[in-house]
């Protein structure tokens, strides 16, 4: 075989749970490691090693990703009060997505791979539709009561001196509820700005939308930030890729998606992007094929699959039970951070490596070979179902063909 691709800045490893842990070493010997000489800063941000660190391993590995500007992250699980006994946990660790994406102030992009033999719901769906979500505030920050008859419902706004602003929400006759909500100005230009630069990144259309005919101040907001965020800082840059910035209702938006025939990122504020990337995902077909990057208003790329760890599979696997568990979204988190390091540091080896190993993948699936998730979906005749292993073994055969 030739000599390896030679790495010049490391990747930031970060390592996870279950079934996908188990993925994520097979990916790595299988695919990885026969063709690169695989530079990589590891962080074990298994549940095991986070609980011994008191969680200190996923700051320091946010961290090393400001650093070097790339990383590649396994699913990990977040803690409930199941996970406290089955791993005997000093405490309930936070999602290690939300403490990294705190860290990062980034925005997630999310996008479907598409392959022959799998037909979206909508069948006109012909590109992927890549939603960005908002990753701050709104319900998510909110403040509720529960309200009694007689009450009344005011907003209050207190200013450093102390003056009051007030303004009546509403007078309750009988019993009711009430919600605050907030955003921040910053915020909505990060999201923004990371729109933006992925737009020009992946030269795709930008579409955003909310509902600032009823929400004259607050979506008007995200409506008016947006706007003059294109027109001072990406206005040109957009002409010279050739793509363009369209803002529309929400309702709006939502009937041409349907319409549509995919191919541009979908701005979402962050309640929309929760919903919409649920139905965005189901609609292409599998959670396995779904990728996910976190991008920093900087530029900082965190790649790695929208789903969890498979914990059903994890558990079969564990009994020594066989399982055909899905690795695309996986493998594509590390085709897509490999490729953005390639890119950065000028290997245009590993690029063509990375663009051969997703050519591989689809290739591997278009031939009928697939995993059970696709098996049941495709309209292949082919089709056959293997295991999670053999799935790889078969990527590799066609990997090797591809880079002889
Ligand atoms: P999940 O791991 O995404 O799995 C839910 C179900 O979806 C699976 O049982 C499986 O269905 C199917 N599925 C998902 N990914 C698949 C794949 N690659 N191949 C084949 N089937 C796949 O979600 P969950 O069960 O709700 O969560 C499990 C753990 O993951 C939790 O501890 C949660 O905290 C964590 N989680 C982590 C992240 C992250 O790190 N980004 C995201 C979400 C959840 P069948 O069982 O029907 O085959
Ligand atoms: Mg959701």
């Amino acid at each position: 075989m030739a000599e390896k691709i030679q790495m010049k800045t490391p990747l930031v490893e970060m390592d996870g749970d279950e079934m996908t842990r188990v993925i994520w070493q097979m990916i790595k010997d299988t695919l990885l490691t026969p063709y690169i000489d695989l530079k990589t800063e590891y962080y074990d941000l298994g549940l095991v090693h986070r609980n011994e660190t008191k969680d200190q391993v996923t700051i320091d590995s946010a961290e090393a990703t400001k650093k070097y500007g790339v990383a590649v992250k396994c699913a990990t699980i977040t803690p409930n009060a199941q996970r406290m006994t089955e791993y005997n946990l000093s405490e309930m660790w936070k999602s290690p997505n939300g403490t990294i994406r705190a860290i990062l102030d980034g925005t997630v992009f999310r996008a479907p791979i598409i392959v022959k033999g799998i037909t979206p719901y909508i069948p006109t769906w012909t590109k992927p539709i890549t939603i960005a979500r908002h990753a701050y505030g709104d319900v998510y920050k909110n403040t509720e009561m529960v309200v009694d008859g007689g009450c009344k419902a005011e907003l209050v706004v207190t200013d450093k001196d102390g003056n009051e602003t007030r303004s009546l929400i509403h007078d309750f006759k009988t019993p009711g509820i009430i919600q605050g909500l907030h955003n921040i100005d910053a915020s909505i230009a990060s999201f923004a700005r990371a729109c933006f630069n992925y737009a020009l990144d992946i030269k795709q259309d930008v579409w955003f939308a909310t509902k600032d005919t009823i929400s004259k101040k607050y979506d008007h907001r995200f409506k008016d930030i947006f706007q003059e965020i294109f027109d001072t800082e990406y206005k040109e840059k957009f002409q010279e890729a050739g793509i363009e910035y369209f803002y529309t209702l929400i309702d709006d938006a939502v009937a041409r998606v349907v319409r549509s025939e995919g191919g541009y990122i979908w701005a979402c504020k962050n309640y929309d992007g929760d919903v919409m990337s649920d139905m965005v995902a189901t609609a292409y077909g599998s959670l396995g094929m779904m990728t996910s990057v976190l991008v920093s208003p900087d530029g900082i790329y965190e790649y790695e699959a929208a789903h969890g760890t498979v914990t059903r599979h994890y558990y079969k696997h564990l009994k020594g039970e066989p399982t055909s568990t899905n690795s695309v979204a996986t493998l594509f988190a590390w085709t897509g951070a490999l490729r953005k390091r390639g890119e950065l540091d000028g290997i245009s080896d590993l690029c063509r490596f990375a663009d051969n190993l997703e050519k591989a993948t689809i290739q591997t699936i278009e031939d009928g070979v697939m995993t059970g998730d696709l098996y049941v979906l495709s309209k292949l005749e082919n089709k056959q179902k293997v295991g999670t292993e053999e799935f790889l073994n078969e990527i590799r055969n066609r990997l090797d063909k591809l880079m002889a």
